[in-house]
Order: C-alpha cells, then structure tokens, then sequence
C-alpha cells in the first residue's frame, strides 16, 4: 500500500463516517482513529511517499494440512484458518490504517474486506469485491501520468459508505483529489465551495436525488461546465434517457468497474481541457 507522508499527516476529521464502511469487528471500535495526508513538499502533495507491505498468513494445522492434501477449496481453507490466528489482508491493512500507516482509502483500494463481513444495508453488491480485485493492474509500482500534473479534483456524491470508499480509493490511487457528499444538498454545496474538475453522483441518495442534483448543477454558471458522472443500481433506459436529458455527461451502472471508471473520468477530463 502507499505509506502517508509523515510530514503532512494528521488524524481524518472523517473518522467516524468511516468506520461506518468497515468490517463489523471495527465500526464498533470508538477507540480508532484512521490518517489522512494533507500534501506538501516532502510528498509532492499527494499525501503518500513510499509504501508499507500488507499481509496475510496462515499457521498450518493438522486439519489445515489435511484440507489442502485433500484438495479442499480456498473457502474451505479460509473457513478452517479462521478457527486459528488467522489474519486477512484487508484486516492486515485496516489495523495499519489505524496506526496511521496509511489511509482507510488505500486498504479498500489494495485489499477489499469481503462483502459479506460489511454491515449488511451498506452493501451494494458482492460482486463489487470481486470485481475491482479482478481489474487490479498486476504491477502496483505504475506511475501515476495524472500525479505528476496538478491534481484535478474530483467530487463523489454517494450515500452508501461502501461505495464512496471504494470510488475515493479507485480513484486516489490514480492520483486524484476526492472530495466527497452524502446527498444531494451536500453534493451541490461542496461543488460551489471547492469547484471541482468533475463530479461522480449516485442516482438515489437522501434529500435530493442525482437527477434534482444535476439540474441544479447544470442551472449554475459556476457549476454548469463540470462534467458529471451518473451512477445507478439498476440498468433503466428510462432513467439513463432522463439523466442525459438533464445533463449528465455520462451514466455507470453500479457495481462500479475500476477500468471503466478510470477510463470515463479521464475522457471527460480530457474534453473538459481542450474545451
Ligand atoms: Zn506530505
């Protein structure tokens, strides 16, 4: 993972907006604290210099032995590793992300925990996991092009704790500022605060939906010439059509992809330029 800085580090007033995305062994842990890098020089303002390792390791055991000899499968031997001192990587990171090593962003985007130990109401979908660990570039090393220009700035409006953390990371590690909104009326708000190079929103959030945010954004003079990036749940024409008729710049279907998301926010950020 990328190690923070330790020049520009400090406690993330998020914290506990966080916590609400992690596993259900952590979310009920007051006591943590996650980090976050401000920028400076030391790190070339991204907050990151250098890396920390991230592990995982399993003692054997006579039935672990067995298991594997027999031929068992990775879920049955990560079933019966549990039963020991068993540690997975995501929890690996998650505890480093707590001694301040590196951010909460930085374990979701290396090693996502596993769906199914997130609180359940704050899961999109299982295959999310999955998925970005799939589409993960094999050499961690790549040099980010977007890092060594000016950052561009990036706002994420989205509801679902998973989902934001997720897309922050995906987006982070590609070098990117995220600023973040729960709902349509912080959505609208950070983007006339902080004028962001493009917006990521959800379709369904709290007060004030994706498309009421949009027609907002796309009414503003300030706001107006931000590209937007809708996302949803279900794979509607209709809601596609209305989200493009209001002025929605492109549309994704959740789970979200970490290429094609990349690939989307770099193209509309590269005709936003050259406009
Ligand atoms: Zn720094």
């Amino acid at each position: 993972m990328r190690r923070l800085c330790s020049e520009c580090k400090h406690e993330d007033p998020d914290t506990s907006n966080l916590l609400k995305g992690l596993p259900a062994s952590f979310s009920n842990d007051k006591s943590i604290t996650f980090w976050k890098g401000e920028g400076c020089d030391a790190c070339n303002f991204t907050g990151y210099t250098g890396r920390v390792g991230i592990h995982e390791v399993i003692n054997t055991t006579p039935a672990l032995q067995r298991l594997i000899n027999d031929n068992g499968t990775a879920q049955e031997i990560e079933d019966e590793a549990s039963k020991g001192t068993f540690c997975r990587m995501s929890y690996d990171g998650i505890k480093k992300a707590t001694i301040g090593l590196t951010t909460i962003s930085e374990v979701y985007r290396v090693a996502p925990p596993p769906a199914e130990e997130l609180v359940p109401d704050r899961i999109p979908s299982a295959e999310l996991v999955d998925d970005v660990e799939a589409e993960e570039p094999a050499n961690e090393d790549h040099v980010s092009v977007v890092s060594s220009v000016t950052a561009r700035k990036i706002l994420v409006c989205e509801d679902e704790e998973f989902t934001l953390l997720l897309i922050k990371g995906i987006l982070e590690g590609e070098g990117y500022t995220v600023i973040t909104a729960r709902d349509g009326t912080e959505g609208l708000k950070n983007a006339l605060l902080e004028s962001p190079d493009l917006i990521v929103t959800d379709y369904m959030m709290p007060r004030g939906d994706g498309i009421a945010l949009i027609k907002k954004l796309k009414s503003k003079m300030a706001t107006s010439y931000i590209p937007v990036i809708m996302l949803t749940g279900t794979d509607e024409l209709d809601l596609e059509v209305e989200g493009l008729n209001r002025g929605a710049d492109d549309f994704m279907l959740k789970p979200v992809n970490a290429r094609k998301l990349i690939a989307r926010v770099s193209r509309l950020l590269r005709k936003s330029t050259s406009q």
